[in-house]
């Protein structure tokens, strides 16, 4: 739990963490910068200090490392890679509260969502560790006449990482554990934003990790984040953020014909049919449309409502949304909705929110930008959303849940599908072949059935679609994170 001492221990630990690239073992910030980058509290805009903006030098000089460390780590046996993986998730656990408060401060997270966050961090590399001394492939045997085949699954080499502001260290965990399981080498850049839980890592990591295993550079992803997409000493680049990012890191990483793993934004339809438990969908919804302030890819943001329960499910909906208690996490457990990421982000929202007003659509709660310290937007329920309108079509990653309506199985499909995105979805009903139907023809990577935002890490996270294709969690991301090779062995003629 997190109490007000560990708040203070954590702003402590803020002020001290090394401001600097982590790269062969060691913190440093040799090779000048680019300039710093200011980090801010969201939920108060206080400073948080500096961090140095790295370069292309810095790149080099990480990939360099992690060539280094690649022959010794990839020549481990998945056992002794997951003996290591185990002692840092050991640190990550010995450490959640602190983590946890880091990440609150931060990224402006209430403290029980930011707890609940570091325990993946460590699942997830114990996973890793597990599931990459089970891998498994084709029994080998005898295809073609005369031969042995077998296959060797190897490491692909230097992946280079690219996280997003929204859950920081999670999204690191979500690359870090699979791509060391397997044997890669990496480099790591964390958003600008929100650097310091990936700071306090490294400390953490800096006696368990090999030098140059695992290398963090700092920066932004215009200058770094190019320099790696463009790497020829990187084999393959991984991606959580935005669509538009995805795409520049495809474009550069075709240059060199890199592997290249993508997860992006989502716009997530929450279909409720006239059967659905209205008060079970509500309570669901209020967590999974407004938690993190809505920053969350799989988030419950968009509802498409049968028209005979429309009005019943919107009055809960507001009430849900206005019984939610929006400060300063810092001020204790009792916060439920903190600040957005950024002056921009919360501009972002309000701008389409007007807009969506503008297109005709009712703002029932919310909606305003509150006058007081820090990044905040409340909770913010819209009903009458024009099919195909921006609000309808378009990521707004805030605490904004739109609703529409709709009359037939058909209809409620067609609409809910209709977006480019293809990360998340889920259906309400109490009727099972409904269900099933809808789970067959909704057009995302994961569709959950009366429930959204659960998340299982030995089960796949992927997106459709522009929400990329890249494979997190679960053997999938292991495999993701690996190369095949077929070796065949002529067994020549018996010599009698
Ligand atoms: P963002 O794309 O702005 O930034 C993500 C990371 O990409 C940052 O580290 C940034 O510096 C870097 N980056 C930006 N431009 C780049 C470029 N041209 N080349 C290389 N790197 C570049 O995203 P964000 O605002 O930090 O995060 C929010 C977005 O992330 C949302 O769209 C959200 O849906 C998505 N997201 C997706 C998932 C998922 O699992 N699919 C999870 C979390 C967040």
């Amino acid at each position: 739990m997190i109490t007000k001492d560990t708040l203070t221990e954590a702003a402590d630990r803020i002020a001290r963490v090394p401001r600097a690239h982590f790269i062969d073992g060691a913190f440093t910030t040799a090779g000048g910068d680019a300039g710093t980058i200011a980090l801010i509290n969201p939920a108060n805009e206080a400073s948080l200090g500096t961090i140095p903006s790295g370069t292309p030098a810095h790149v080099d000089a990480a990939v360099a490392a992690a060539r280094r460390a690649l022959p010794g780590w990839a020549g481990r046996t998945p056992a002794d890679r997951a003996e290591v993986l185990h002692a840092l998730a050991d640190v990550v656990d010995a450490n959640v509260d602190l983590l946890a408060a880091i990440e609150a401060i931060n990224g402006g997270k209430p403290l029980a969502a930011a707890s609940d966050e570091i325990p993946v961090v460590s699942d997830s590399l114990r996973f890793m560790a597990g599931a990459a001394r089970t891998a498994q492939a084709p029994a080998a045997g005898q295809y073609a006449e005369g031969h042995l085949s077998y296959v060797r699954r190897e490491p692909v080499g230097v992946v280079g990482a690219i996280t997003p502001w929204n859950y920081p260290l999670m999204m690191a965990a979500w690359k870090i554990a699979p791509v060391l399981a397997a044997g890669n080498t990496m480099v790591l850049k964390p958003s600008q934003l929100t650097p310091l839980t990936t700071l306090v890592l490294m400390e953490l990591a800096a006696d368990i990790l090999p030098a140059g295993v695992l290398n963090v550079v700092l920066g932004t992803g215009s200058i770094v984040g190019d320099a790696m997409s463009h790497h020829p000493g990187i084999d393959m680049m991984a991606l959580t953020g935005s669509v538009r990012s995805g795409q520049s890191v495809a474009e550069a990483a075709a240059a060199t014909v890199k592997r290249v793993h993508l997860e992006l934004g989502g716009k997530a339809p929450v279909v409720i049919f006239d059967d659905a438990d209205l008060d079970s969908a509500v309570e669901t919804l209020a967590v999974a449309g407004y938690v993190n302030a809505g920053q969350e890819c799989g988030a419950a943001t968009r509802v498409i409502c049968h028209e005979d329960v429309h009005d019943e499910f919107v009055a809960k909906l507001v009430r849900a949304a206005e019984a939610l208690t929006i400060g300063d996490p810092a001020e204790g457990e009792s916060i439920e909705l903190g600040p957005v990421i950024s002056a921009a982000q919360r501009d972002r929202i309000a701008a389409m929110v007007d807009r969506a007003r503008r297109d005709g659509a009712k703002v029932l709660t919310g909606g305003q930008v509150p006058d007081r310290a820090g990044y905040f937007y409340p909770p913010t329920v819209i009903t009458d959303v024009a099919a195909g309108s921006e609000m309808a079509r378009e990521e707004v990653f805030g605490p904004v849940i739109s609703v529409e309506r709709f009359t037939t199985e058909s209809e409620a499909i067609a609409k809910a599908n209709d977006v480019v995105y293809g990360l998340a979805a889920s259906v309400w009903t109490a009727d099972p072949g409904r269900m099933l139907r809808a789970v067959e023809q909704l057009d995302f990577g994961t569709v959950w059935a009366n429930s959204h935002l659960a998340v299982a890490t030995e089960m796949p996270w992927v997106g459709f679609g522009h929400s990329g294709y890249g494979r997190d969690n679960g053997t999938y991301a292991l495999d993701d994170y690996t190369r095949t090779k077929h070796v065949m062995l002529a067994m020549g003629a018996a010599r009698d």
